[in-house]
C-alpha cells in the first residue's frame, strides 16, 4: 500500500501522494517528481517574475477586457447550471424511493415543504388526502408522458 516511488536527496522517501506524474524517460518509465521540490521551485520562480507576471497579468486583462467578461459569464452559467443539474440528481436519488411509495414522510415532506410546519404538525387525515391528491397528479402527470411520447412517435413518422 505504502509503496516507495521515489526517494528525493531533500525530502527523501516519496509515496504516490507525494509526487507528480511528469513524462516518461528514455525507457519509457513514467517519471516522477517531488512534490514538495516542485512547489518549492514554482514558488520561487512566481517570486523571481512577481512583478512580471503581474504587470503581464494586468495588461492581458486589460487588453481582454471584454473576453475575460465574456469568460466569467459562461463559467457562471456552466457551474450554475452544472451544480443545479447536481442538486436534482442528489435530490432525485434522496427522495426517489420515498417519494415513490408515497410513505407518510415522503408526504409530510411535500406538505410542510416550504412552510414552517412540522411534521408532527400534520394529521394523519391530511396526510391521507394529500397522499390521494399526489397520486392523482402523478397518473395526470404519467398520462401527459404517455401521450406526448405517443404523439412524438406520430410526428417521426410523417
Ligand atoms: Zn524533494
Amino acid at each position: 500500500m505504502t509503496e516507495i516511488i521515489k526517494v528525493c536527496k531533500r525530502h527523501g522517501e516519496l509515496k504516490r501522494e507525494d509526487v507528480i506524474k511528469q513524462g516518461k524517460n528514455k525507457i519509457n518509465e513514467a517519471r516522477f517528481k517531488c512534490k514538495s521540490c516542485m512547489k518549492e521551485i514554482h514558488h520561487a520562480n512566481y517570486e523571481k517574475n512577481k512583478d512580471k507576471i503581474y504587470v503581464r497579468t494586468r495588461k492581458w486583462k486589460k487588453d481582454n477586457a471584454e473576453r475575460l467578461n465574456e469568460l466569467r459569464l459562461k463559467y457562471y452559467w456552466q457551474y450554475k447550471e452544472k451544480d443545479h443539474e447536481k442538486k436534482i440528481e442528489r435530490d432525485r436519488k434522496y427522495h426517489n424511493k420515498s417519494s415513490m411509495e408515497l410513505n407518510d414522510v415522503y408526504v409530510k415532506h411535500v406538505i410542510t415543504k416550504r412552510t414552517n410546519l412540522k411534521y408532527s404538525d400534520i394529521p394523519d387525515e391530511l396526510v391521507k388526502l394529500k397522499r390521494s391528491l399526489l397520486e392523482a397528479q402523478r397518473k395526470i402527470r404519467q398520462n401527459l408522458m404517455v401521450n406526448k411520447g405517443k404523439k412524438l412517435n406520430e410526428n417521426k413518422k410523417c
